[in-house]
């Protein structure tokens, strides 16, 4: 299946490490976005089938975000990746309809498979 994501974080070093992650699985990153507000922006615009969104971001939070587009697109298959020290956070994605919750420092593999289930 030929599917595109998105990535919503606010560190262009943590977007650029996550793409090259990606397109070396050979998954098409379609957009990058650098706080919620402009994630949700490009949700709209691309509508693809999977957003990797970071938490702590300025302008608007990955919870806030994660909440305005599965609002919006009840189907939407969002992965919330969140630094080590925030998995209070674990259970309010979930609630929110999030797919998957990783936290960084990742490992490779883990991402991928997140995005993999996530569109299987
Ligand atoms: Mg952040």
């Amino acid at each position: 299946m030929k599917f595109r994501v998105i990535i919503i974080d606010d560190l262009s070093f943590m977007r650029t490490a996550i793409r090259e992650i990606l397109e070396d699985a050979g998954i098409m990153v379609a957009g990058e976005a650098e706080n919620g507000l402009a994630g949700f922006e490009l949700y709209n615009e691309l509508q693809p089938e999977v957003v990797l969104m970071d938490i702590t971001m300025p302008v608007m939070d990955g919870i806030e975000s994660l909440k305005k587009i599965r609002e919006k697109y009840p189907d939407a298959r969002v992965v919330m990746c969140s630094a080590l020290g925030q998995q209070e956070y674990i259970i309010k994605s979930i609630q929110l309809g999030a797919r998957d919750f990783i936290v960084k420092p990742f490992r490779p593999e883990r991402i991928i498979s997140a995005v993999q289930k996530a569109v299987s």
